[in-house]
């Protein structure tokens, strides 16, 4: 049977996809990116904005649409919230929520009368990840969240926190490498809390893959701000684990963290950094920044920007806020005028900028390994460094380069300070 997967959103929706393409083809089956050739569609969704809902329901219409006689399966958070979504929404034959997607592969099998597939298993073909060209992989290690921050729809859809086993996680790693993936990146919804609900945590997981485990990069997607065991940051000292992480502060002023019920106030982010760059040589600091979350001041908004100047960062998700239905934040009063979110995002724009131009100048003459990932019809291959940072090298000699790891040196930054420029060693 022939099978096509579609995902909107986050990694951890991107990781789902990469297991549910494995165990397809565990079960004899194979991938199309052909719509209209598909037995089975599968259809991953968001709803982490309104605007991302309107995207999962337009991706699910124009799914059936374009092929009305497939079998049609639809999951993830808008699936999950919204009840009513099989009614509004023809042609869908099967909807599985948050709770059973780990799953789906089976369900669906089942649900849809597919079991009758061939029960010899066959090696599954190129690399369902390298076939969607993707050279690093997202594994998935929990699910969930426990905490309530009031802006979140995600804790909502995604329930209680739920961690995979390590053994499972080890699998996961050890087939992807065997495909030739050189690079993992350990994602979730609350990363920070895996293990609670196993008697582990983040710490003992990362070493148990490091010791179970040749994969020659380890990266870390989004981890919320605390709950890092005290030796935490002494993993990186194994340059496997790559030095760059993305924690979300989402605003630089007490009192706004306070109305998003966030855990880490800016002195613990602070003392968190500093304990990161202290530990770890040429780290490298991402976050998110909420702009314009109700009631926020003038004199808040001012907070905000001095803390992000003060602490850095290389680079900044900016997300202007807009009101969430289901959350707590929707509720509240005194929500900040659209004029004044986009000014207020043009000025943090402006300061990333400024911020990433300075921590790309600081990596001139610095040496650098690179997972390359394409070549473009200039000859100037892409990658990035193990501080995620994106490197460009123009060099009509080299052949090939895809997915294979190389050291160089950098020469230099672009004039949107978007990448570094470099040279082989
Ligand atoms: S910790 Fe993260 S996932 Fe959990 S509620 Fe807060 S923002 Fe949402």
């Amino acid at each position: 049977m022939q099978i096509n997967l579609k995902t909107l959103g986050c990694r951890l929706n991107e990781a789902e996809l990469e297991s549910w393409a494995e165990a397809f083809q565990a079960r004899g089956h194979s991938l199309t990116d052909n719509l209209e050739q598909a037995d089975l569609l599968v259809v991953n969704t968001c709803a982490v904005t309104q605007e991302a809902v309107k995207k999962s329901r337009q991706l699910i219409r124009r799914t059936h649409r374009n092929n009305p006689m497939a079998k049609l399966v639809v999951s993830g958070c808008y699936a999950s919230l919204d009840e009513k979504i099989q009614k509004d929404i023809p042609g869908i034959d099967l909807v599985i929520n948050n709770q059973k997607k780990d799953q789906l592969v089976d369900i669906a099998l089942k649900e849809l009368n597919f079991d009758s597939m061939p029960a010899i298993s066959t090696e599954p073909g190129e690399a369902s990840i390298f076939k969607r060209g993707r050279n690093r992989a997202f594994i998935k290690i929990q699910d969930g969240c426990r905490y309530r921050c009031t802006f979140c729809i995600v804790t909502v859809a995604r329930g209680e926190e739920r961690s995979r086993s390590e053994a499972d996680i080890i699998k996961d790693i050890n087939q992807f490498h065997q495909q030739g993936i050189q690079e993992i990146i350990l994602t979730g919804v609350h990363v920070g809390g895996y293990g609670s609900d196993i008697n582990l945590n983040l710490y003992q997981l990362i070493n148990s893959v490091l010791s179970n485990t040749d994969i020659p990069r380890i990266r870390l997607g989004s981890v919320e701000p605390w709950e890092l065991p005290e030796e935490f940051f002494s993993l990186f000292a194994n340059d496997r684990i790559m030095p760059h992480m993305h924690l979300p502060l989402q605003s630089g002023s007490d009192s706004v963290l306070k109305r998003m019920a966030r855990r880490c106030k800016t002195n613990d982010y602070k003392k968190l950094i500093q304990q990161a760059r202290n530990e770890i040589p040429n780290f490298n600091l991402t976050t998110d920044i909420i702009v314009g979350f109700p009631g926020e001041t003038e004199e808040e908004w001012q907070e905000s920007i001095n803390f992000i100047e003060e602490t850095s960062f290389s680079h900044i998700h900016i997300f202007t806020y807009s009101k969430r239905e289901g959350t707590k934040a929707a509720t509240l009063t005194n929500q900040v005028d659209s004029s004044i979110k986009k000014q207020r995002s043009k000025q943090l724009h402006a300061l990333t900028k400024t911020m990433r131009e300075s921590f790309l100048n600081e990596q001139i003459g610095q040496t650098h390994s690179v997972l390359w990932e394409a070549c473009n019809e200039d000859n100037v291959w892409k990658g990035y460094t193990e501080n995620f940072i994106r490197i460009e090298l123009k060099d009509s000699n080299t052949s090939e380069l895809e997915n294979k790891i190389s050291k160089v040196k950098i020469t230099g930054i672009d004039d949107n300070a978007e990448h570094c420029i470099a040279e082989f060693i």
